[in-house]
């Protein structure tokens, strides 16, 4: 067998191999990251939220009144929407912060080592850009809104589920207040940042 060969066959295998990896880690419909690896993020800033004590943020994201938008432009539009918004977000936020899709019409972003007052500041940026979509498929922009959530990790945030609850709390808020704004859950462990 020639050693070419051989080299050939090995690259072509670890590109397929890094290609199946992203896929696996993916939204399809917005290519930020899906719930199974937003889950792994969560639970390893968590880890290193224990051990530093430097507080990271999490923004909870959920489009205002979107099924009335998707009920009356039809899903493809819909769908293109959500991949719009997906894009905003992606342009709104650090290399170094995670973006993914949490389901339907919602998304979280992480901040890492990040305190509340700066998660405010970013979650107002994603708002303001993300205000107007355009859809390709009926050549038309949009006005949207967005409600977000704003939660600093806590000496109380022991699970991901905790977590998820609290910054879930925080959107929940958002929307019950009125939509089309931020709600921050001020933090009770007052940090240095
Ligand atoms: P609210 O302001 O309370 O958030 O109102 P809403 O209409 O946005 O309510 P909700 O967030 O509960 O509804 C989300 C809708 O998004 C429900 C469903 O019709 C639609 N949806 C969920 N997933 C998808 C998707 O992948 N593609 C499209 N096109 N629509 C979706
Ligand atoms: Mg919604």
């Amino acid at each position: 067998l020639d050693q070419a060969k051989i080299e050939e066959a090995s690259a072509s295998m670890q590109q397929k191999n890094a290609l199946l990896e992203t896929l696996s880690v993916t939204d399809s419909l917005t290519g930020l990251f899906n719930r199974n690896k937003l889950n792994a993020i969560i639970n390893d800033q968590l880890a290193r939220y224990e051990r530093n004590k430097r507080p990271f943020s999490v923004l909870m994201i959920d489009v205002d009144h979107f099924k009335t938008l998707n009920d009356s432009l039809g899903h493809v539009a819909g769908d293109e929407i959500i991949a719009g918004i997906a894009r905003k977000i992606s342009q709104s936020i650090r290399n170094v912060d995670f973006a993914a899709r949490f389901g339907g019409d919602e998304f979280i972003i992480i901040l890492a080592d990040t305190a509340i007052s700066e998660a405010l500041k970013t979650a107002e940026r994603i708002r303001a850009h993300a205000a107007s979509v355009h859809c390709g498929t009926i050549s038309k922009t949009f006005k949207v809104t967005l409600s977000i959530g704003v939660i600093q990790s806590e000496p109380e945030d022991t699970s991901l589920t905790i977590l998820l609850s609290r910054v879930d709390g925080a959107l929940y808020e958002a929307k019950r207040s009125g939509r089309d704004r931020v709600y921050c859950v001020q933090p009770k462990s007052d940090s240095a940042t």
